[in-house]
Protein backbone atom coordinates (compact mmCIF):
# COMPACT_ATOMS: atom_id res chain seq x y z
CA UNK A 1 0.00 0.00 0.00
CA UNK A 2 1.53 3.74 -0.64
CA UNK A 3 2.51 5.59 2.13
CA UNK A 4 0.73 9.11 1.58
CA UNK A 5 3.07 12.29 2.39
CA UNK A 6 1.81 13.03 5.59
CA UNK A 7 1.59 16.74 7.02
CA UNK A 8 2.22 17.86 10.28
CA UNK A 9 -0.39 19.19 12.74
CA UNK A 10 0.81 22.64 11.80
CA UNK A 11 -0.32 22.30 8.74
CA UNK A 12 -3.42 20.26 8.53
CA UNK A 13 -5.06 22.81 10.50
CA UNK A 14 -3.89 25.88 7.78
CA UNK A 15 -5.77 23.09 5.39
CA UNK A 16 -8.60 22.90 7.57
CA UNK A 17 -9.44 26.50 8.02
CA UNK A 18 -9.21 27.31 4.22
CA UNK A 19 -12.18 24.65 3.64
CA UNK A 20 -13.54 26.74 5.72
CA UNK A 21 -13.38 24.78 9.29
CA UNK A 22 -12.49 25.01 12.79
CA UNK A 23 -11.28 21.74 15.21
CA UNK A 24 -13.37 20.33 17.82
CA UNK A 25 -10.36 18.17 18.83
CA UNK A 26 -6.70 17.91 17.96
CA UNK A 27 -5.35 17.08 14.25
CA UNK A 28 -5.60 13.00 14.64
CA UNK A 29 -2.36 12.34 13.27
CA UNK A 30 -3.18 10.86 9.29
CA UNK A 31 -4.93 12.77 6.54
CA UNK A 32 -7.50 9.73 6.18
CA UNK A 33 -8.11 9.89 9.75
CA UNK A 34 -11.64 11.49 10.50
CA UNK A 35 -11.36 14.44 12.17
CA UNK A 36 -14.24 15.81 14.66
CA UNK A 37 -14.87 19.93 13.04
CA UNK A 38 -17.06 22.68 13.17
CA UNK A 39 -18.38 24.95 10.60
CA UNK A 40 -17.11 28.48 10.67
CA UNK A 41 -19.94 30.00 8.62
CA UNK A 42 -22.91 27.22 9.77
CA UNK A 43 -21.83 25.96 12.72
CA UNK A 44 -22.80 22.16 11.90
CA UNK A 45 -20.73 19.87 13.17
CA UNK A 46 -19.36 16.96 11.07
CA UNK A 47 -16.38 14.52 10.82
CA UNK A 48 -14.39 14.71 7.74
CA UNK A 49 -11.12 13.63 6.48
CA UNK A 50 -8.20 16.36 5.38
CA UNK A 51 -7.68 14.01 2.13
CA UNK A 52 -11.40 14.63 1.19
CA UNK A 53 -10.72 18.21 1.74
CA UNK A 54 -8.20 18.35 -0.76
CA UNK A 55 -9.05 15.94 -3.33
CA UNK A 56 -12.24 18.47 -3.02
CA UNK A 57 -10.35 21.55 -4.19
CA UNK A 58 -8.26 19.70 -6.66
CA UNK A 59 -11.71 18.70 -9.23
CA UNK A 60 -12.86 21.92 -8.25
CA UNK A 61 -15.95 20.01 -6.97
CA UNK A 62 -17.16 21.22 -3.49
CA UNK A 63 -15.52 17.96 -1.87
CA UNK A 64 -16.17 18.12 1.51
CA UNK A 65 -16.46 21.63 1.69
CA UNK A 66 -19.70 22.83 3.87
CA UNK A 67 -22.84 23.48 1.25
CA UNK A 68 -23.99 25.10 4.76
CA UNK A 69 -27.37 23.48 4.54
CA UNK A 70 -28.09 24.03 8.25
CA UNK A 71 -27.32 28.33 8.12
CA UNK A 72 -30.54 29.66 9.26
CA UNK A 73 -32.17 32.74 7.64
CA UNK A 74 -31.06 34.74 10.52
CA UNK A 75 -27.75 34.14 10.77
CA UNK A 76 -27.22 34.30 6.68
CA UNK A 77 -28.50 37.86 7.09
CA UNK A 78 -25.42 38.40 9.84
CA UNK A 79 -23.15 36.97 7.51
CA UNK A 80 -24.58 39.27 4.61
CA UNK A 81 -24.00 42.13 7.14
CA UNK A 82 -20.70 41.59 8.29
CA UNK A 83 -19.66 41.74 4.06
CA UNK A 84 -21.21 44.74 3.85
CA UNK A 85 -24.18 43.72 1.83
CA UNK A 86 -28.01 43.91 2.21
CA UNK A 87 -30.77 41.74 1.81
CA UNK A 88 -33.12 42.62 -1.29
CA UNK A 89 -35.06 39.69 -0.60
CA UNK A 90 -35.49 36.85 2.07
CA UNK A 91 -32.22 34.36 2.24
CA UNK A 92 -33.79 31.48 -0.38
CA UNK A 93 -31.72 29.10 1.44
CA UNK A 94 -28.54 27.20 0.59
CA UNK A 95 -29.63 25.04 -2.96
CA UNK A 96 -31.97 27.16 -4.82
CA UNK A 97 -31.26 30.45 -6.68
CA UNK A 98 -28.70 32.68 -5.81
CA UNK A 99 -29.51 35.08 -3.13
CA UNK A 100 -29.87 38.81 -4.44
CA UNK A 101 -27.61 41.43 -1.99
CA UNK A 102 -26.39 45.15 -2.76
CA UNK A 103 -23.41 47.00 -1.55
CA UNK A 104 -24.24 48.42 1.35
CA UNK A 105 -21.53 51.11 -0.23
CA UNK A 106 -21.73 51.96 -3.35
CA UNK A 107 -25.00 50.21 -3.79
CA UNK A 108 -24.02 47.58 -6.23
CA UNK A 109 -26.27 44.39 -6.79
CA UNK A 110 -25.14 41.14 -6.25
CA UNK A 111 -26.36 37.71 -6.91
CA UNK A 112 -24.40 35.01 -4.41
CA UNK A 113 -24.83 31.43 -3.41
CA UNK A 114 -24.04 31.39 0.66
CA UNK A 115 -20.42 30.02 0.30
CA UNK A 116 -19.41 33.12 -2.51
CA UNK A 117 -20.56 35.48 0.11
CA UNK A 118 -17.98 38.32 0.04
CA UNK A 119 -16.96 42.00 0.62
CA UNK A 120 -17.67 44.49 -2.43
CA UNK A 121 -14.79 45.24 -4.68
CA UNK A 122 -15.64 49.09 -3.34
CA UNK A 123 -14.97 47.75 -0.02
CA UNK A 124 -11.42 46.44 -0.96
CA UNK A 125 -10.57 49.03 -2.74
CA UNK A 126 -11.15 51.49 -0.40
CA UNK A 127 -9.08 49.54 2.29
CA UNK A 128 -6.27 49.79 -0.53
CA UNK A 129 -6.80 53.74 -0.94
CA UNK A 130 -6.89 54.21 2.57
CA UNK A 131 -3.37 52.41 3.08
CA UNK A 132 -1.75 54.58 0.28
CA UNK A 133 -2.90 57.86 1.80
CA UNK A 134 -1.55 56.46 5.45
CA UNK A 135 1.66 55.84 3.62
CA UNK A 136 2.14 59.27 2.60
CA UNK A 137 1.20 60.82 6.10
CA UNK A 138 -2.17 61.49 6.18
CA UNK A 139 -4.77 60.29 8.36
CA UNK A 140 -8.49 60.22 6.75
CA UNK A 141 -11.19 62.73 8.41
CA UNK A 142 -14.15 61.19 6.46
CA UNK A 143 -14.42 57.51 4.32
CA UNK A 144 -12.95 57.10 0.33
CA UNK A 145 -14.06 59.39 -1.92
CA UNK A 146 -14.44 56.65 -4.19
CA UNK A 147 -12.67 57.58 -6.80
CA UNK A 148 -8.60 58.41 -7.17
CA UNK A 149 -8.91 61.92 -8.37
CA UNK A 150 -11.51 63.10 -5.98
CA UNK A 151 -9.79 65.09 -2.73
CA UNK A 152 -9.86 63.29 0.07
CA UNK A 153 -10.21 65.37 3.64
CA UNK A 154 -7.94 64.38 5.75
CA UNK A 155 -5.14 65.10 8.39
CA UNK A 156 -1.20 65.90 7.73
CA UNK A 157 0.06 62.90 10.97
CA UNK A 158 3.41 65.12 10.79
CA UNK A 159 1.97 68.91 10.92
CA UNK A 160 -1.60 68.07 11.72
CA UNK A 161 -3.14 70.66 9.24
CA UNK A 162 -6.15 69.27 7.30
CA UNK A 163 -5.75 68.92 4.19
CA UNK A 164 -7.60 67.16 0.93
CA UNK A 165 -4.74 65.17 -0.92
CA UNK A 166 -5.97 62.97 -3.51
CA UNK A 167 -4.52 59.48 -4.53
CA UNK A 168 -3.62 60.53 -7.42
CA UNK A 169 -1.54 63.20 -6.35
CA UNK A 170 0.02 61.19 -3.90
CA UNK A 171 1.06 58.64 -6.60
CA UNK A 172 2.32 61.87 -8.71
CA UNK A 173 4.63 62.25 -5.08
CA UNK A 174 2.78 65.61 -4.28
CA UNK A 175 3.29 65.61 0.01
CA UNK A 176 2.28 67.79 2.70
CA UNK A 177 4.60 70.84 2.67
CA UNK A 178 3.57 70.75 6.55
CA UNK A 179 2.90 74.59 6.25
CA UNK A 180 0.75 76.97 8.04
CA UNK A 181 -2.26 78.61 6.40
CA UNK A 182 0.01 82.10 7.17
CA UNK A 183 2.84 80.35 5.40
CA UNK A 184 0.92 79.52 2.87
CA UNK A 185 -0.25 82.88 1.88
CA UNK A 186 3.11 84.36 2.46
CA UNK A 187 4.82 81.54 0.08
CA UNK A 188 2.66 82.27 -2.25
CA UNK A 189 2.85 85.94 -2.53
ZN1 LIG B 1 -21.44 25.26 6.74
ZN1 LIG C 1 -19.69 48.34 -3.16
ZN1 LIG D 1 1.97 68.37 7.05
Amino acid sequence: MPILPQTSPEDALTELREGGYEPLEPYPGRVRDPWRVRCVTCGVEKRLMLNNLRSGQRNLRSGQRCSHASLSAERAVVLADENGLLPLEPYPGFKSRPWKLQCAVCGKNYSLRIRDLRQCTCVQKARAAEAELRAAGYEPLVPYPGTARKPWMSRCITCQQERRPSINTIRAGRRCLHQTPDQMATSSR
